[in-house]
């Protein structure tokens, strides 16, 4: 009776967003660098001295990416954290395209990039998230945390 069991499922929680909004929506840098995979210069963004308390969003979509509770000043010039702010919250992409293998890390929303990881980071997890300064919006504690979106 009920044949119509395929439906045609989009993946759940993600958003596709045409290339050509995405130039609308965002700064030449920040397309680059999120929509095109590319790199920001190393100190050449605020957010690698940043000490506020925070959440640290996309700025493509907004989702929350990394706690400021996990950043900390690894010296490259990026803004570094050695973990994201949920499981679920980035996804990681095993990037050959060089000599050394690098893991490339995405929103796990709409797939911006955002840098990489890498296994030389501090405790408890050893890991070192290398991300672009322009790829990430902080959202300070001290404006009160909740918004009425
Ligand atoms: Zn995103």
């Amino acid at each position: 009776m009920n044949k119509a069991d395929k439906i045609d499922k989009q993946d759940a929680g993600k958003i596709a967003v045409p290339e050509a909004e995405w130039r609308k929506k965002l700064t030449p840098e920040q397309f680059n660098v999120t929509r095109k995979h590319s790199t920001e210069r190393a100190f050449s963004h605020p957010y690698h001295q940043e000490k506020r308390a925070g959440m640290y969003h996309c700025v493509c979509c907004g989702a929350p990416l990394f706690s400021s509770e996990t950043k900390y000043d690894s010296g490259t010039g990026w803004p570094s954290f050695y973990a994201p702010a949920g499981k679920e919250a980035v996804s990681e992409h095993k990037d050959g395209s060089f000599f050394m293998r690098r893991t490339e890390i995405r929103c796990a929303k709409c797939e911006a990039h955002l840098g990489h990881v890498f296994p030389d980071g501090p405790e408890p997890t050893g890991a070192r998230y290398c991300i672009n300064g322009v790829a990430l919006q902080l959202d300070p504690d001290e404006q009160g945390g909740k918004s009425s979106t």
